[in-house]
């Protein structure tokens, strides 16, 4: 599908994209209301139209050629609105090549394991769509702002000192670059939004009977740590946006953006990946012609032997 791509795709993922090796600061490097001037809200539904439909052909030639993966992690605060982009930018695709795994609070089971083995379990196949709803970044994000989770992790004494965080990066970046070189392409976004949107989300879940059900006392606790939450997110773009798996940040107060932008990085990846149909051999044009011949020879008296072709 080369040729395909339209231009503002590549623009707008180009502005997203974190610097592989740059010195970040979430508050000050990224706006969250930011949109960019090329991509206009009057187009919007458009736009994502477009990306859905690129998305869905790419899909198919994915799973087709049957040789690479893709891995989209999703990271966020509350109410950045994850669910609600996966839902607009997956709508078109065929849901046996996607698979959706959200990462909660860890079991007793999990927590009996390195810390990588839950997100392990649910990477993507060959030819196959991954979404972390959160991600293997949870542990060196609320594991970090909060060090009783870290406790429970039972990690030996020697294995938790000062150099953790940065001992994970340096994990993460190596796990990542295993999985690029074994066909597995990993894009990581952060839905970036402001504290004050976030505020008026909240209170928009408590006001409107239909989203009450979206109201949790625990995210309310959990603004509190806002400013620990920033350092750990900008700590975490500095040391792990890398050539092979770079993070994107997307601006997430206007959500009809973010769901453009997010659904311009996946094509665009898959754009690059730029799947085809396995070409079909000399054996197999051969084996396709005698079964139409066979096929034709059983046409009851009266029926069009092959009503679709020749
Ligand atoms: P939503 O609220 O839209 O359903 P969510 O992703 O916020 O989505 P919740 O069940 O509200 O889901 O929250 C999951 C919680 O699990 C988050 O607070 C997250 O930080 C926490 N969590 C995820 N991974 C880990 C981890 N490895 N260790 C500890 N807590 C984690
Ligand atoms: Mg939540």
């Amino acid at each position: 599908m080369s040729g395909t791509r339209t231009q503002w795709i590549g623009e707008l993922v180009d502005l997203l994209r974190v610097t592989p090796g740059s010195s970040v600061t979430l508050a000050k490097d990224f706006d969250p209301s930011f949109t960019a001037d090329f991509v206009e809200k009057k187009d919007g539904t458009g736009l994502l139209a477009e990306s859905v439909q690129l998305l869905a052909a790419y899909q198919d030639r994915l799973a087709a050629q049957d040789t690479d993966g893709v891995l989209l992690c999703l990271q966020a605060l509350d109410a950045a609105g994850k669910d609600g982009t996966i839902r607009h930018v997956m709508s078109g695709v065929n849901p046996q090549g996607v698979h959706v795994s959200s990462f909660k609070v860890p079991s007793s089971e999990e927590l009996s394991h390195d810390y990588m083995w839950r997100y392990a379990k649910r990477l993507p196949a060959r030819g196959e769509i991954a979404i972390f709803n959160r991600s293997h970044y949870e542990e060196v994000l609320v594991v970090r702002v909060h060090p009783e989770l870290l406790q429970r992790q039972r990690l030996p004494s020697e294995t938790k000192g000062k150099d953790i965080w940065n001992r994970r990066f340096a994990e993460i970046n190596d796990w990542e670059r295993y999985l690029s070189d074994n066909g597995i392409r990993v894009l990581k976004v952060l839905l970036n939004i402001s504290k004050e949107e976030q505020r008026l989300r909240f209170l928009r879940r408590l006001d409107i009977p239909d989203h009450n059900w979206k109201f949790s006392a625990s995210d309310i606790k959990e603004r509190q740590y806002w400013d620990d939450y920033q350092r750990a997110f900008s700590d975490m773009l500095s040391h792990t946006s890398t050539r092979w798996a770079p993070w994107y940040v997307i601006p997430g107060d206007h959500k009809w953006f973010a769901r453009i932008c997010v659904g311009a990085i996946l094509v665009q990846a898959l754009e690059e990946i730029d799947p085809r149909y396995p070409e079909v051999t000399e054996e197999q044009r051969q084996q396709e012609a005698e079964a139409k011949t066979a096929l034709m020879a059983e046409a009851p008296p009266g029926a069009a032997p092959d009503p679709f072709g020749g």
